[in-house]
């Protein structure tokens, strides 16, 4: 489907357009292997002369569908779906990584992706520098070295909220030669579209608000096509030199702007695995039809409660982007001006155990690990997610110790408001 629909089209018809007699429901296409004729045909899809489907582990049609749904919602040029968005952090990354190499990360990011870059990636030899987003452009500008193959943030950290300043991001990584990749989670493209800001490429846990009931862990990589990967020779030798395992191929000669997904597809898919199962890619349909419905209504109910909190005596801080007099009300009215997300954190006096108790007197809300999510759910990410974090480490990720994760689901916000209230009364 093209283009040219408007986000709401494209969230209930994008990426599936039946012809006559088939499905108007996107099928699952629970099926690992594809039939063909002639053993010829087949060696053409194994040499990438011809395109088709063979085995689910690289592609899959229900897959695709859910995968150019999500591009066109970003506007991309090519996308691919991975199974978590821990995959398609990794895979977004080591598309153009390989050992010797080094990366530039912002340092107020999701704790698993901190830890993938910070210890896991450096097992595999790609060293990380982490630099505060709102430094300077000179400042984030010494992190880079002749190595360096990327710059990665997230457009609203999770769980510190920071909003990416992207033009600067997109600014600073264009200058040094690499490009910008960006975990558009917590946005969605319904609030924000990197790529119009000058990103790359951008990743999704789609786990969260893409998929939206909770249901089914999955990822998505998105590539812009901007990056000109041929402008550098010998950089990304990945992409712009011969591939020997597909008999001297090379990406970006035989398939432009989808040179980077295909590479990821056909070589990382290959070897590593990580494909969403079609089961799941079926679910996160149907939670991408309502999408354009659930942020704008995540977003109201988020504002009404950051700003019932900012009244509250028990409260010592809020953070969110909405509320006027914060940090990064201007960025989010630049970059997000209909709203930011669901997510509002928060610190009440008397600090860690006060938070504590304080979640365990909420009704509605529930303690789970999960954010963005419908239903309105609540972390302690100094006890929870980030346990692994030392508290330098903890202030660095933009997670004060006594921060408490708010996601606020698409219940009614009079209900989630009066649950704040009853359980800080009875903290
Ligand atoms: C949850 C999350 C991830 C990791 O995604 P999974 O689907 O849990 O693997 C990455 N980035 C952000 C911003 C997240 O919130």
């Amino acid at each position: 489907m093209s283009n040219v629909f408007k986000p709401d089209t494209l969230c209930v018809q994008g990426g599936w357009s039946p012809k006559k007699g088939e499905p108007r429901v996107l099928p699952i296409y629970q099926s690992t292997t594809f039939k063909y004729e002639t053993s010829d045909q087949m060696a053409k899809l194994f040499d990438l002369e011809e395109s088709g489907y063979f085995y689910t582990r690289l592609q899959n049609p229900t897959n695709d569908a859910v995968a150019s749904k999500i591009c066109a919602l970003e506007g991309g040029a090519a996308a691919m779906l991975t199974s978590s968005g821990q995959a398609a952090s990794f895979y977004a990354m080591f598309n153009i990584c390989s050992a010797g190499d080094h990366i530039v990360s912002a340092s107020t990011i999701y704790g698993g992706t901190f830890n993938l870059f910070a210890v896991t990636m450096k097992k595999l030899g790609i060293e990380v520098t982490f630099v505060d987003q709102d430094a300077p452009v000179d400042v984030i500008a010494k992190a880079f070295q002749p190595n360096t193959k990327a710059l990665f943030a997230e457009t609203i950290s999770n769980p510190g909220l920071s909003i990416l300043d992207i033009e600067k991001f997109a600014q600073i990584a264009h200058s040094q030669g690499v490009p910008l990749i960006v975990d558009n989670t917590f946005a969605t493209p319904i609030n924000c579209r990197p790529f119009e800001w000058g990103a790359d490429i951008v990743i999704h846990s789609t786990t969260k608000y893409m998929d939206g009931h909770a249901s089914s862990v999955g990822g998505a990589i998105v590539d812009s096509g901007n990056f000109d990967w041929n402008a550098y020779p010998g950089k990304f030798p990945g992409l712009t030199e011969p591939d020997a395992s597909y008999h001297g191929l090379t990406y970006t000669e035989s398939f432009g702007k989808g040179a980077y997904i295909t590479k990821a597809t056909v070589q990382l898919m290959r070897d590593l695995g990580s494909t969403q199962s079609p089961q799941n890619a079926f679910l996160l349909n149907l939670g991408l039809e309502t999408l354009h419905l659930r942020v704008p209504r995540h977003c109201e109910n988020a504002l009404k409660v950051a700003q019932y909190l900012e009244g509250k005596e028990e409260v010592a801080w809020v953070n969110y982007c909405g509320l006027k007099g914060n940090k990064y009300y201007e960025l989010g009215q630049k970059y997000m001006p209909k709203g930011s997300c669901g997510v509002v954190t928060f610190g009440l006096k008397g600090g860690r155990d006060v938070a504590i108790r304080f979640m365990d007197s909420l009704k509605l809300a529930a303690i789970v690990t999960h954010v963005a999510d419908a239903r309105t759910s609540v972390l302690h990410p100094a006890s929870h997610t980030h346990r692994q974090l030392s508290d330098e480490q903890l202030i660095a990720a933009g997670v004060a110790p006594d921060l408490i994760r708010f996601s606020v689901g698409i219940e009614s916000a009079d209900d989630i408001i009066a649950d704040i209230e009853q359980a800080l009364a009875n903290k």
